[in-house]
């Protein structure tokens, strides 16, 4: 499998999203987004995506440069739409905004409507745990194939709708659980359908309802569904991220006409430390509780006790001094979109190996 220097990688996503239209700014948030994604090891949410991107965008579905139109700003309460703007950096913007907010008054509740794909939820959560804030968001994806059987279901009735809670600790590496509510992301189905692997055996059912491991024809089709994580409880988790950013916070939700695009809406609550509580003692708690867990003794299944957030802080260490691995179909979707928009063959070589201009 290829492996590919992260800057490079970032070189050739911002040259592709220029390419599409965006502006330099616009290109660095999300090409940073992208890649970032891939150093944390969900490779789900990272240059992978880009052929999607130019698809959704050749369809008039991403729309390069948008502005976040205002629905509500009174106190703790932004109501932002983005009107299918390029997801990484609307939710960011959008995010920054909350920021200041909770940073004025203590804190706010923000609900984005109507993003292009926002991409890794986990980035949100770094950001505002980067500036001293927790943050907690349910999203909901919409306007796409309908993904997820929630518990009982055998047809899929929702999107993979994410949830994320971060919150500052007292060593600098923050309490991150950033995950899809199906057992696992269709980025992940997508993935192992690229490198002709199975997915774990509870991941999906086929179109009758019957576990299978084979995520070929979910990827390629859309037949079956991803399964909600942990029965009835993750099913209910991501039928709540429906109901917070589909109903309370207005987005488009699963059940409505579709076109074809990726859109997230999000609730999300951000929470200055500084002024719920003693932030030193918040911060010194947050790494007590995961020093408590990892205290146990072992699982016998388990190779080591991990905190979320954890595996990917590791995994970001290797892969930023070895390199990202792509797959060679992954890599031969990200040239063919390359090449869609005007970058030819020549310069996705030199960019991949570091000698572009
Ligand atoms: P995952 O299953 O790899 O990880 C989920 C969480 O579990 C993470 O917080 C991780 O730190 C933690 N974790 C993993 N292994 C662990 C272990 N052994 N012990 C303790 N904790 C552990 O993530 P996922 O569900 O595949 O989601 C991947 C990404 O997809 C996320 O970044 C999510 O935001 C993103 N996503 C985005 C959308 C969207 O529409 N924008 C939709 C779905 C998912």
């Amino acid at each position: 499998m290829p492996t590919i220097a992260s800057p490079h990688l970032y070189e050739l996503a911002r040259r592709v999203v220029r390419a599409i239209g965006s502006a330099e700014e616009e290109a660095h948030e999300v090409a940073d987004h992208l890649v970032r994604a891939n150093l944390a090891g969900h490779d789900s949410h990272g240059v992978g995506m880009l052929p999607g991107y130019v698809r959704i965008w050749q369809h008039g579905l991403l729309v390069p440069n948008q502005s976040l139109a205002s629905v509500l700003d009174s106190g703790p309460l932004l109501v932002l739409d983005a009107q299918r703007g390029f997801g990484q950096r609307m939710a960011a913007e959008a995010v920054r905004r909350a920021i200041a907010r909770a940073r004025d008054i203590g804190a706010c509740v923000l609900a984005l409507r109507n993003s292009a794909h926002v991409g890794r939820i986990g980035t949100y959560g770094e950001l505002c745990a980067a500036e001293g804030m927790a943050f907690t968001a349910f999203v909901n994806v919409a306007d796409d194939p309908l993904l997820q059987a929630p518990w009982g279901c055998r047809d899929p009735r929702l999107g993979t709708n994410p949830f994320c809670t971060a919150v500052p600790a007292a060593d600098g590496a923050p309490f991150l659980l950033d995950m899809a509510t199906t057992t696992i992301a269709f980025g992940k189905a997508r993935v192992a359908a690229n490198k002709g692997v199975p997915v774990p055996d509870d991941a999906i059912i086929d179109a009758d309802g019957n576990p299978i491991s084979d995520p070929a024809d979910l990827v390629r089709e859309h037949l079956g569904a991803l399964t909600s994580f942990g029965r009835h409880k993750g099913s209910g988790l991501a039928i709540a991220c429906e109901v917070m950013a589909g109903a309370l916070a207005g987005g488009q939700r699963a059940d409505q006409p579709k076109r074809g695009g990726i859109v997230n809406s999000l609730l999300a609550i951000v929470i200055d430390v500084a002024q719920i509580g003693d932030p030193a003692q918040i911060r010194a708690d947050v790494a007590t509780i995961g020093a408590h867990i990892k205290e146990s003794r072992t699982a016998p299944a388990a190779a080591e006790i991990l905190i979320p957030g954890e595996p990917e802080r590791r995994i970001a260490a290797e892969r930023r001094r070895d390199g990202v691995p792509i797959d060679e179909r992954s890599l031969e979707d990200i040239m063919h979109a390359a090449a869609a928009v005007g970058i030819d063959a020549g310069e996705i070589a030199a960019i991949l190996a570091g000698r572009a201009p």
